[in-house]
């Protein structure tokens, strides 16, 4: 398998594979950018079919991280990890002390969380051997769920987008679509949307939470495969990605598509589809970076939600901007973030290679 020449390598700074035979460790971190700091990212334990699709998941995953903390001009850099879940019986308690000390032994160069797979507790038995760790359950600076301050900047993004797209500064009337609508930031977006008047039409596989949000908001709940179909003015992805593909996208007749999924185009050309189609899309890590803002407050050390709340509005200008640019040359709105966040990043890198040793 090759990894310099590996189509999605990207530059990475460092990737360090590690095992553990006791534990039956099998992971790799990907250490995409440090030139903002340390890089940060979660950890994904997933039973990967082959070492290659693991390779490949934590270097789309890591370059994913730094251009969405860049993007959220955090002090912090791009990372990832994933573990391969072992076959059969394994001792959860060590596996993660044992990928803890693969952490530690980047001396501080990436910072690890929870990402799929992965609880706080595990991140728990993280701590026993390293202290490059958030997203704990405990502790005097620890952020707790990430999911409210992510529904938030979502929310708040999507106004940027229905202001742009339908010209209205209330949301009241304004029909917006959810997938995963009962899932965590899913249900903590339901909630504003539904205080600030929008009509909700809903989708998810948790169908006691479904009941909640159309018992608490009067949602409409729409099955799995209808929720592309609706006839309505925002398409609010916050479950899986790949999820605008060619299959999906004549049947959004949305306007607006925004919603907190990582990934959501199958593609980087459904942007450009997208925008064929005189859609808006919201770039999914610019208009998600409420989590990490949120983890950023623990970072630091001095968790400060009036820090979060600012960088919210950061988030909300930097989504604005896009947009404007996207409108006025013509060229779809993924690929312009992607091209900020990289120059954004060349930037950096010059600036340190000229800082004198
Ligand atoms: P979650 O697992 O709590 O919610 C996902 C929801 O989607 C669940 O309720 C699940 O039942 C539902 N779902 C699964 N398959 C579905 C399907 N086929 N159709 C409809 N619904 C389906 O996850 P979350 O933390 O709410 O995150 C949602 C998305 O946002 C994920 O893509 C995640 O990577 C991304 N994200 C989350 C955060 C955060 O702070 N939690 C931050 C950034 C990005």
């Amino acid at each position: 398998m090759s990894v310099f020449e590996h189509p999605s390598y990207d530059n990475h700074e460092k990737i360090l594979f590690a095992t553990d035979k006791v534990t039956g460790l099998q992971a790799i971190i990907g250490v995409h950018t440090t030139v903002s700091g340390p890089a940060c990212g979660g950890c994904r334990m997933w039973s990967y079919p082959s070492s290659a699709e693991a390779l490949e998941d934590v270097l789309r995953l890591s370059q994913g991280m730094s251009y969405k903390n860049i993007m959220a001009d955090l002090p912090i850099g791009g990372g990832k990890s994933v573990i391969m879940k072992p076959e059969g019986e394994f001792n959860r308690q060590d596996l993660f002390e044992a990928f803890g000390r693969a952490v530690e032994s980047l001396g501080g160069q990436y910072i690890t969380a929870e990402d799929v797979g992965v609880s706080p507790d595990d991140m728990m038995a993280v701590r026993q051997s390293t202290k490059h760790v958030v997203g704990l359950p405990e502790g005097k600076a620890a952020s707790g769920d990430p999911s409210p301050i992510t529904a938030e900047g979502v929310f708040r993004g999507m106004k940027v987008c229905i202001e742009r797209g339908l010209g209205k500064t209330d949301l009241s009337g304004v029909r917006v679509a959810i997938q995963g609508a009962a899932g965590h930031v899913g249900a903590y977006l339901s909630g504003h949307l539904a205080e600030a008047g929008a009509e909700l039409i809903i989708t998810d596989i948790n169908e006691a939470g479904l009941k909640d949000l159309e018992a608490k908001y009067g949602a409409k709940v729409v099955g799995l495969d209808e929720i592309y179909d609706q006839d309505v003015d925002v398409f609010a992805p916050c479950a899986l990605g790949a999820i605008v593909n060619p299959d999906t996208i004549d049947r959004i007749k949305a306007k607006i598509i925004a919603g907190a999924a990582n990934n959501q185009l199958a593609t980087r050309d459904m942007g450009a589809e997208i925008q064929k189609r005189g859609k808006i899309y919201a770039p999914d890590y610019v208009l998600n970076a409420g989590g990490i803002i949120n983890v950023m407050g623990e970072i630091q050390g001095d968790f400060d939600p009036a820090w979060v709340q600012g960088k919210l509005v950061g988030l909300e200008n930097t989504l604005g901007e896009i947009l404007d640019q996207s409108e006025n040359e013509g060229r779809p709105s993924n690929i312009i973030a992607d091209e900020i966040a990289r120059a954004r990043i060349e930037e950096k890198r010059a600036t340190k290679t000229m800082e004198p040793a």
